[in-house]
Formats: structure tokens, C-alpha cells, sequence
């Protein structure tokens, strides 16, 4: 197998040969068609965040054929499409597991960070945590559904059912279909990019945006709520400004730079604040079976896996319109 290897935080990945991976127990290889990159991979490979293990493979939203079977999972997998997500194992007896919090577990396995990812030709997953895709998009166009997606559809139901003025900020992969599952929903979008990306704003019209402008600009009323899924903590305090009382405000990202200190009067009169962290097999069955119903537009670039650091750097600049998707 071949697979795109991280070393050392802030150095490229370095693409190598390897001896092809066995599935053990519970587990299953695919033989990996596509897989995206979400920010998160970058984060990780830009030493933001900690690393259990080096060297490791990243990626998190593959689509992949099973091609080989651990002892114990279902047969009839063998040679199904099968998507991988960011949760990649969970330890089912502390307190959030318990609950039905899996997305806390105090001692989680993620894909791409705690074990390798889809950075390659081949992956390894616990099959417990692996999905059937029954999308009518084909893998290119299902991979970045399978984080971007999922986060995304988390972040909206945290936004809450009763927000339908809902404010995105940052549109890239997780809002550009956030964007249209609202739309579906019946809630009314108001996409906030960078200060003079019309593109982007234009882009955000096109998905089925209300209103679409800068992110220091403020919207034509007053929000329900807003997610943030651009990794600056500087929107925080733009986006608490945004919304009306008791609105929510979301942060979608599992990194972010630091929020500047801002008056109380902004989080005053019961706005909340809140944060994603991951996401529970339950979000993904759900999103799923919502993208099997609905066709969402996925907007993606491809790279060949080789270049995968390109993917990245294309990803750190915002250059890219969409999510940028590996083909090995
Ligand atoms: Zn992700
Ligand atoms: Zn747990």
C-alpha cells in the first residue's frame, strides 16, 4: 500500500510504500476510492493539535470498498461502499459513553490522529464505526460528507430546531452543506465569508443563501443563531453581536485561535456560547440517511494522493471553493 505519512508536525507528508494492513478482530480493510481533507487535518499536521501517536497517517472522511474482513464482522460488508468518519472508536463504559455522549468518551481512538487514516491507498477501521453509503453522489463527491457533513449536521442540530434565521461563518466544506441542509429545512441562511470574498458570498447565494456579505459586516436582522466553522476567535464576539437575545452561537471547529476578551453585554441576556466536539455514531446515521433523501451539491476539488500537501496548502490559503478530496 501506499499512504501519505506525517513525520513531525509543520513538515510536509511523505508519501510511502508500506506492507499492505490486515484487519484484526472487529475490523475491516478498504481499499480506500476518495478521500477528503478537513481543516482538522491541517491542524494536525500544523502542530495545533496534541498527537497520541507519530508517525501517522491522516484523513478522516474516506470512502472506501471493503476488500478484507477481521474475524467476527458481518460477511456480507465484504466488498460494500463504506465511509470512515473522525470517530474512529469509542471505550462504551465511562460516564458519556454511558449516556449516549460518545462523541466525550474519555478515551477515544480518532481516525487519522490515533490511528491511521485515509491518507493512502489502504485503511484499517473498527467496523462498529464504519458506515454504508447509500448516497447517490459517487466517492469523490460522498467523502467530504463524511466530516464535513457530519460536523456540520451536528452544528446545526445544536443550533437548535427553533433557529431559522441561522448564521454561517467561514464557508468552506462544512458550511457549503450546512447551507442547503437549512435550506431543506426550511430555515433561512445569512453566510458570512472573509471581509471582500465575493466569490465566496456568491458561491453561499447560489446554494440558496438569504444574504451573503463580510464577516465584520452585520446581517440585514437580527439571528437565531450562528455557527462558526472558520478557526478564528476573533468572529466570537462578531457572531454574539449578530444574534438576538437568547440566541445561540456555535463553535464548529475543534481548533481555534484565541477569542478576544469582549464586553458582557454581548453574551448578556441569555445568549449561549457553545461548542462541537466530534460526533456520535447517532449523527452519522442520521446525516446519512438525510444525504441518501436529500441530493445535496457537493462542491469538491480532487488532487491525486501524492499530492496531498498541495491539497493542504490549498486548504491553509483558502484558495479552495468546496472541500478538496484526495484519489489514491
Ligand atoms: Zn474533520
Ligand atoms: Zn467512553
Amino acid at each position: 500500500m501506499q499512504a501519505m505519512v506525517l513525520h513531525e508536525p509543520r513538515q510536509a507528508l511523505r508519501l510511502e510504500e508500506r506492507p499492505d494492513p490486515h484487519p484484526g478482530p472487529g475490523e475491516l480493510r478498504l481499499r480506500v476510492l476518495a478521500c477528503a481533507v478537513c481543516r482538522t487535518d491541517l491542524h494536525i499536521v500544523d502542530g495545533e493539535l496534541p498527537l497520541p501517536r507519530l508517525p501517522i497517517v491522516p484523513g478522516h472522511e474516506i470512502v472506501g470498498l471493503v476488500d478484507e474482513l477481521g474475524a467476527g464482522v458481518d460477511a456480507r460488508l465484504l466488498g460494500q461502499r463504506m465511509g470512515v468518519p473522525w470517530l474512529g472508536h469509542t471505550c462504551g463504559h465511562c460516564a458519556y459513553c454511558r449516556l449516549g455522549r460518545e462523541n466525550l468518551c474519555d478515551d477515544p481512538v480518532f481516525t487519522g490522529h490515533g490511528r491511521d487514516g485515509g491518507f493512502a491507498t489502504h485503511v484499517v477501521a473498527d467496523a462498529s464505526y464504519c458506515f454504508p453509503l447509500a448516497m447517490a453522489q459517487d466517492a469523490v463527491h460522498a467523502a467530504p460528507l463524511m466530516c464535513a457533513g457530519l460536523i456540520g449536521w451536528r452544528s446545526l442540530r445544536m443550533a437548535g430546531d427553533d433557529a431559522i434565521d441561522l448564521g454561517l461563518y467561514g464557508f468552506g466544506a462544512a458550511a457549503h452543506l450546512v447551507a442547503q441542509a437549512a435550506v431543506q429545512q426550511g430555515r433561512r441562511v445569512f453566510a458570512f465569508t472573509r471581509d471582500g470574498d465575493t466569490q465566496a458570498q456568491d458561491f453561499a447565494r447560489s446554494l440558496g443563501a438569504e444574504w451573503a456579505g463580510g464577516s465584520s459586516e452585520a446581517p440585514p436582522r437580527a439571528l437565531d443563531a450562528a455557527i462558526i466553522f472558520a478557526p478564528v476567535g476573533a468572529l466570537v464576539p462578531l457572531a454574539l453581536r449578530a444574534v438576538r437575545k437568547a440566541g445561540r452561537v456555535v463553535c464548529g471547529g475543534i481548533h481555534m485561535s484565541d477569542i478576544p476578551s469582549f464586553a458582557y453585554r454581548l453574551l448578556w441576556e441569555e445568549r449561549q456560547l457553545l461548542s462541537v466536539a466530534n460526533l456520535t455514531r447517532e449523527d452519522a446515521t442520521e446525516f446519512l440517511a438525510f444525504a441518501a433523501r436529500v441530493p445535496l451539491h457537493v462542491e469538491t476539488t480532487s488532487y491525486p494522493l501524492a499530492r496531498a500537501n498541495e491539497a493542504l496548502s490549498d486548504l491553509r490559503s483558502g484558495r479552495l471553493q468546496g472541500a478538496a478530496v484526495l484519489i489514491p
